[in-house]
């Protein structure tokens, strides 16, 4: 028995021999039977005992197995029965009679008697059994129906847009979301192509995605959607094509709003731009190093001090790199100090090997978790500021070593004066062969070597105001080179002059001039006791190499003065152009000051670049009036 629950059968029949007769042959199957006369007394119990099958006599004491099979059918009350299998017996005569009709209303089996037990088994076992076939389809189909359901309900309330194609690109299904996303009502859009709801402005790009997909591939892309209220919105498309048997029926997709996630990316990227255009903008170098002391970033501004260019720099340690001076590098790679910001100067080296004094100031890096990441330097070049504050500061050293000087030496001047005036009148009174005449000379060569150093020192003490005119800069070297030439000779020192015949001229004071290159090259001289060579080099430039134009002249003649002698040592670098600083043991130390000086009073510059052993260059940069021409 296929049914295990519903073993009782209900049988109608006024035949006591026939009910005796059917219970012995049901009696080995388990099968409980009520037996009834009355058709009305069965439909009394019937919903009480619940039967697996009613089998009736078409004739019973009070009504006909057409008129039972038709209550048990349509009576409203017996629906919860349904579908339960009645079996009719009778005569031909009404089977013939009823038997289509009643059959075509499911009635499940009429057999004629007389009927044996062997028969009657056979045939309610079958009726039970394809009652429980039946019985497990309609489970079956509900279980289909329910799950059918399930699915349609978890594809059509899914939070993303779920869709199917055609293999002509119009959608076939489309499920709710669709009119959440694009506001239209999606029925409109049943038979309608997938290109259409794409954003014209996107169509071309994901053309070539949709054409793959034809191919058989699957595709993901994202793009914005038309919209029926003309809203952005911006979906993430994943699209599969489905295939059958070899061939592309069509495609199947999934996509999902993604328009918050790009307003967040886009409002990213416009805050990204924004702190960058920040940075690059910053008139400070801005420089960011990690845990590891290695640099992260590197400003536009950072790139023009530093002479590196981010890219270059990235990745490589701060501090082997731009050898910082001075600089607490290591709290700035501990992870848990908490630096509050400060600043503080120190020098770093560019990538050409220049020394760059620098104003910094340092912070730590944050991330989100509030912890330390890296450190930001921020820095300032403070060559340029450090020159003008070193320059003013010679100057005013000068100005008043002048006024000091030109005061002793005034005060010296009128003894002077005195003691030659009596060794002359003493000379006069001392007969020519005496040898006490010889002191006399003495005293007045010392006098005279005196009188030439106080007239050095008022060259520089009171400088004339140059008398400047334009003279061609070959003629001013022309006058001096021959001052210089013997001692050049006699120190096996060459001289070279690179002077182009069609340099603009200079606007200077010639003699003040030739005094300035005298001194150069004397010093050039003395720096080379052992050989060498001197080279005086000239460049017209339009524009100052070291600062902006200090005068109406803009344009400017650069000249070099070179040499391969003993070279000055850095920590005089700074020193050399004051007043008595010497390193020679005859040197007065003003040869240098004065030069300086005129070179000042012509609105020029001079600096100096020297390496020990190799030599020294000493750049002069003059005005040369041409634009006054
Ligand atoms: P002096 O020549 O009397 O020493 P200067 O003012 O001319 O005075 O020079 C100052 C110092 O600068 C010199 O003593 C020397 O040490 C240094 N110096 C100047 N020119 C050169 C040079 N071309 N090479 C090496 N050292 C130089």
């Amino acid at each position: 028995m296929s049914r295990q629950g519903n073993k009782k059968l209900i049988l109608i029949d006024p035949d006591p021999e026939f009910q005796q007769l059917f219970r012995q042959a049901l009696d080995s199957l388990g099968i409980d039977v009520l037996c009834y006369a009355s058709g009305e007394k069965a439909l009394d119990d019937i919903m009480h005992v619940k039967p697996g099958c009613v089998v009736s006599e078409f004739i019973t004491e009070d009504m006909d197995g057409r008129a039972f099979f038709q209550k048990i059918l349509y009576e409203k009350e017996f629906a919860p029965l349904h579908p339960l299998p009645v079996i009719l017996f009778s005569n031909e005569h009404f089977r013939q009679k009823h038997g289509n009709d009643l059959f075509d209303s499911g009635l499940r089996g009429w057999y004629t008697k007389p009927l044996g037990a062997h028969a009657i088994r056979e045939i309610i076992l079958n009726i039970f059994m394809i009652s429980g076939v039946i019985q497990r389809n309609k489970e079956l189909k509900q279980e289909v129906r329910r799950s059918e359901y399930r699915y349609r309900d978890l594809l059509e309330n899914a939070t993303d847009f779920i869709f199917t194609l055609d293999k002509n690109g119009n959608f076939v299904f489309l499920n709710n979301r669709f009119s959440h996303l694009s506001g239209y009502v999606k029925e409109d859009w049943l038979g309608q192509s997938f290109q259409k709801l794409i954003h014209p402005g996107d169509r071309i790009r994901i053309g070539s995605h949709y054409e793959m997909i034809q191919q058989g591939r699957a595709r993901v892309f994202e793009s914005r959607i038309c919209h029926n209220e003309n809203e952005q919105v911006y979906v993430s498309f994943s699209i599969s094509p489905i295939i059958d048997k070899g061939t592309i029926q069509g495609a199947m997709g999934i996509g999902r709003d993604i328009t918050e996630q790009q307003k967040m990316e886009q409002e990213i990227l416009e805050l990204k731009n924004f702190n960058e255009s920040i940075i690059q903008s910053m008139e400070a170098g801005l420089l960011t190093i990690d845990l590891d002391g290695k640099i992260t970033s590197l400003n536009t501004v950072g790139e023009k001090i530093t002479g590196w260019h981010e890219k270059e720099i990235t990745g490589r340690f701060f501090d082997t790199i731009l050898l910082p001076e001075k600089m607490e590098f290591s709290s700035m790679t501990t992870r848990f100090s908490r630096l509050p910001p400060y600043s503080r100067e120190t020098t770093l080296t560019s990538k050409s090997g220049k020394r760059i004094s620098i104003g910094y100031t340092v912070t730590d890096r944050i991330d989100n978790a509030g912890k330390k990441v890296g450190t930001i330097i921020s820095f300032r070049d403070m060559t340029e500021l450090k020159q003008m504050q070193t320059e003013l500061f010679r100057m005013d050293r000068l100005a008043s070593l002048g006024v000091l000087a030109s005061g002793i030496a005034h005060e010296i001047k009128n003894p002077l004066a005195g003691i030659k005036t009596m060794a002359q009148a003493c000379e006069e009174e001392i007969d020519n062969g005496d040898p006490r005449r010889e002191y006399l000379v003495r005293i007045g060569k010392q006098v005279n070597r005196l009188d030439e150093l106080l007239k050095t020192f008022f060259a520089y003490a009171r400088p004339k105001p140059p008398d400047r005119k334009l003279c061609p800069l070959s003629s001013i070297l022309s006058e001096v080179f021959p001052l210089l030439n013997k001692r050049m000779t006699k120190q096996q020192i060459r001289y070279t002059q690179k002077i182009s015949e069609t340099l603009p001229k200079v606007l200077v004071d010639a003699q003040q001039m030739q005094q300035v290159f005298l001194n150069l090259i004397m010093n050039a001289i003395d720096a080379m006791d052992k050989g060498g060579e001197i080279t005086i080099d000239a460049n017209f430039i339009s524009h100052s190499r070291i600062e902006p134009a200090r005068s109406e002249d803009t344009r400017y003649m650069e000249v070099i003065v070179k040499d391969t002698g003993s070279g000055i040592a850095e920590e005089f670098i700074d020193t050399i152009f004051d007043p008595f600083f010497t390193t020679k043991s005859s040197g007065l130390g003003l040869g240098l000051s004065i030069v300086y000086r005129i070179i000042e009073e012509h609105h020029g510059r001079i600096w100096v670049e020297s390496e020990i052993g190799k030599g020294t260059a000493f750049f002069i940069e003059l005005p040369t009036g041409a634009n006054q021409e």
